[in-house]
């Protein structure tokens, strides 16, 4: 998924829901919602070394020892587990590692009964680098760029009159 998206979604989704909430954190924090994708930079363990509950909630504490403030500690959980969640509509994650060193795909589609069938399938970790090798776009797809121009419609209408006022 598309760093743009891993930042956007789960901000507004914060933004909607809490609309009270400290704007700048919301913001700010948001960008932890990348890190999970810094393993992309390290050989042969995108997808799993950062992509796991463990990481997001060690992160999480870690900032919460370093901030004492609840608020941004449930933040931080917030966005670096948006990521994984969202990594999850798109492929396969390896939520447990290292527990359990799989990876995880949860796939949920209708079918023709129009029930929702879920199904969770599990790969070896060796297989991330050819999954996405076989991939034309990791971080640029054609539902993410159209996802994108709704996500920024929606900001515009949102913000319509604060946008105005600075003309
Ligand atoms: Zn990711």
């Amino acid at each position: 998924m598309e760093p743009i998206m891993h930042i956007l979604i789960p901000m507004l989704i914060m933004l909607v829901v809490f609309p009270k909430v400290n704007k700048k954190l919301a913001i700010g924090l948001a960008l932890l919602a990348l890190v999970p994708d810094l393993d992309f930079f390290i050989d042969f363990t995108h997808r799993f070394l950062m992509h796991n509950i463990f990481f997001t909630t060690g992160l999480s504490l870690i900032i919460y020892f370093f901030t004492k403030d609840m608020k941004i500690f449930l933040m931080s959980l917030y966005y670096l587990t948006s990521h994984l969640i969202l990594d999850l509509t798109v492929g396969a994650v390896a939520l447990f590692y290292p527990l359990y060193q799989r990876l995880i795909e949860v796939t949920v589609s209708l079918n023709s009964k129009w029930i929702l069938d879920l199904s969770i399938q599990t790969h070896p970790l060796m297989e991330t680098s050819s999954y996405f090798s076989g991939k034309p776009s990791y971080f640029f797809t054609k539902v993410g760029v159209i996802t994108l121009a709704f996500l920024v419609m929606m900001i515009i209408i949102k913000y319509r009159k604060s946008i105005l006022k600075l003309n």
